[in-house]
């Protein structure tokens, strides 16, 4: 295997993504930063290779069926193996269980939920066969039980469901392949609004460390700021 690895982020176009993987090239990894629409991907790309970071662009809508699998494939035939898998894409549909519309569940499941189990299950095989591997899914105190599931009633049901995802797979890995969920805080972003607590800057530190995890690392757990939170 190549000394240096290669992180996959989804939703980089952007926001927390964009953060991560800029990041995450600036540490020395090779970064495929992905997007839904190919021509961000390609945009944002171009900025941070003129900064002389290793990124390569490719589209990416989770929601796509064979999206990932589609791109996994391409990756492959491009000889280019990825190491460590961000799934950050997301959506934040709002109102209640009485008064969303069913399409809001939808939505937000099939980004936030389908979108990470389709990234994963088109990635992590190969990650299986070279004995090592590291996955982030990007959730939120909004998926946490322990937190009071704060938010409106489709976000907080994807990322319940992106957590259960964490832990099942925590539990079906073995040797050098790590999981784990993290929170990133509340960071001013087009999905967090103006008056949130955190500059994006602030909010990858924890993505950054989980993406990046020696073997001694942790695996099926939930992070904030490194520490670990409730499900
Ligand atoms: P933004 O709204 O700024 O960015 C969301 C990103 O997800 C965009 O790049 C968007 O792409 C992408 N995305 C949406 N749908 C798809 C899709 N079908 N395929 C591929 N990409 C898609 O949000 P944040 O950066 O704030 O959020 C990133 C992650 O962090 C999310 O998972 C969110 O739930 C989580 N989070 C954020 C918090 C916050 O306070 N901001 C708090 C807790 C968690 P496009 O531009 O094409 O729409």
């Amino acid at each position: 295997m190549s000394a240096k690895r290669t992180a996959l982020v989804t939703g980089a176009n952007r926001g927390i993504g964009l953060e991560t993987a800029k990041r995450l090239a600036q540490t020395g990894l090779r970064v495929v930063l992905t997007s839904r629409l190919g021509v961000d991907a390609e945009k944002e790309a171009k900025k941070l290779a003129a900064e002389g970071l290793d990124v390569l662009p490719e589209e990416l809508d989770v929601a796509s069926e064979d999206g990932a699998e589609a791109l996994a494939k391409k990756l492959a035939k491009a000889s280019v193996h990825v190491d460590a898998l961000v799934n950050n894409a997301g959506v934040y549909p709002q109102r209640g269980v009485l008064d969303a519309p069913l399409e809001s569940f939808r939505d937000a499941l099939e980004v936030n939920f389908w979108g990470a189990l389709r990234t994963i299950r088109a990635f992590v095989p190969a990650m299986v066969r070279a004995g090592y591997g590291r996955i982030v899914n990007v959730s939120s105190g909004s998926g946490s039980f322990g937190e009071g599931l704060e938010g409106p009633a489709p976000y907080c049901a994807s990322k319940v469901a992106l957590n259960a995802l964490t832990v099942k797979l925590a539990q079906e890995l073995r040797g050098d392949i790590k999981v784990n969920s993290v929170c990133p805080g509340w960071v001013r972003t087009r999905m967090g609004g103006t008056g949130a607590d955190l500059a994006v800057e602030e909010s990858v530190d924890t993505i950054l460390w989980l993406a990046t995890l020696p073997a001694s690392g942790p695996s099926g757990g939930f992070f904030r700021d490194r520490e670990p939170i409730p499900w």
